[in-house]
């Protein structure tokens, strides 16, 4: 998985209408926005003015590009600080963001301030690995030649507690590299101060369920076929990211719907100022607005969550 993403995100811009799918900052600049106006809000708060923006996974920059205009009617201009392995996207954030600097990894991230990072559909990209219960105990599942098919050794340990009696043929996902980067980051935050913003399509586990899809040309596809040409993704499980930043000492929020989220921040007050000033914008304001929020469209399905240093303030959207 972590090979075919790879290959698949260093050959193309999958995102839009002529790609594989499309992503919330894709469909309304109301998304950046809101993002910009709630770190503003924070680092205010936070007195904290001095923070770096760290973007994971950042696509074509227009989250950031929405979110560095909306921190400026603070007066906030922080350095811009990217993850990106792929060249192709690369090339697209720079016309977004000419100021950004680049990583390969989240290793050589400025040390020296408080970070504030923001990582939306990223950890949904990243290599999983899927166990199943059988007659002989949990086992991982691996991939064969164009099939998937059952390792040999017992994998009980990597099984939660809660799920260990799960009905055979159950399925259980763990994300190693998710946290291993969750990991790292918190320790970060932990000792550099910041908060760490996650958007992704998820749940809150433990939980079974096979969730594993590959996506092209925004209909599903057998992930098995045709590796690194089609977009690979697992649901994330915001539990396991919450818990793993807990125990390195963040503050976590609940963890919400992107609805719920987008709400409490005031994407309706912010169609309706966009629509002041283009009233025949309102109709694909409201549109793009429903597709956000709506239970049955992205609205429930994504999930936010904020992990923030001990002393930083509660963030706004969560309550
Ligand atoms: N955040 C953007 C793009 C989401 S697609 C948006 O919402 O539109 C996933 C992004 O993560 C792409 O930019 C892809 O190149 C990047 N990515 C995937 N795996 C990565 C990895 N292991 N390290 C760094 N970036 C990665």
């Amino acid at each position: 998985m972590a090979a075919a993403n790879a290959a698949y995100y260093a050959s193309r811009d999958p995102l839009g209408a002529a790609g594989d799918f499309i992503t919330a900052p894709e469909i309304s600049q109301m998304f950046g926005e809101l993002i910009g106006l709630w770190i503003a809000d924070l680092a205010l708060r936070a007195d904290a003015p001095d923070f770096a923006y760290v973007e994971l996974g950042p696509g074509r920059g227009t989250l950031a590009a929405d979110a560095l205009r909306a921190m400026a009617q603070a007066r906030i201009a922080p350095p811009i600080h990217f993850v990106e392995t792929s060249p192709v996207l690369r090339e697209k954030q720079r016309e977004a963001v000419p100021q950004a600097h680049w990583h390969d990894t989240i290793d050589n991230l400025p040390d020296d301030r408080p970070l504030i990072i923001v990582a939306n559909e990223f950890f949904d990209a990243l290599p999983i690995r899927q166990y199943e219960r059988t007659g002989r105990g949990w086992r991982e599942r691996m991939v064969g030649r164009a099939c998937f098919a059952l390792g040999d050794a017992e994998c009980a340990n990597e099984i939660p507690a809660q799920l260990a009696d799960a009905p055979f043929g159950s399925i259980v996902e763990r994300c190693p590299v998710g946290d291993a980067i969750m990991a790292e980051l918190a320790e970060r935050l932990a000792r550099q101060g910041g908060a760490f913003l996650v958007v992704d399509y998820g749940y809150e586990g433990p939980a079974t369920g096979d969730t594993l899809q590959a996506m092209t040309a925004h209909g599903y596809a057998d992930p098995l076929q045709a590796p690194g040409t089609r977009d690979l993704t697992a649901h994330v499980d915001f539990a396991m990211l919450a818990a793993t930043g807990r125990a390195r000492g963040l503050r976590p929020s609940p963890c919400v719907t992107q609805g719920a989220f987008l709400t409490a921040l005031g994407i309706d007050a912010r169609v309706a100022s966009l629509a002041r000033s283009n009233p025949a914008r309102m109709e694909d304001l409201r549109t793009d607005r429903d597709r956000l929020v709506m239970p049955e469209q992205m609205g429930r399905l994504f999930k936010v969550l904020a992990l923030r240093h001990a002393v930083w303030p509660e963030p706004a959207g969560f309550a």
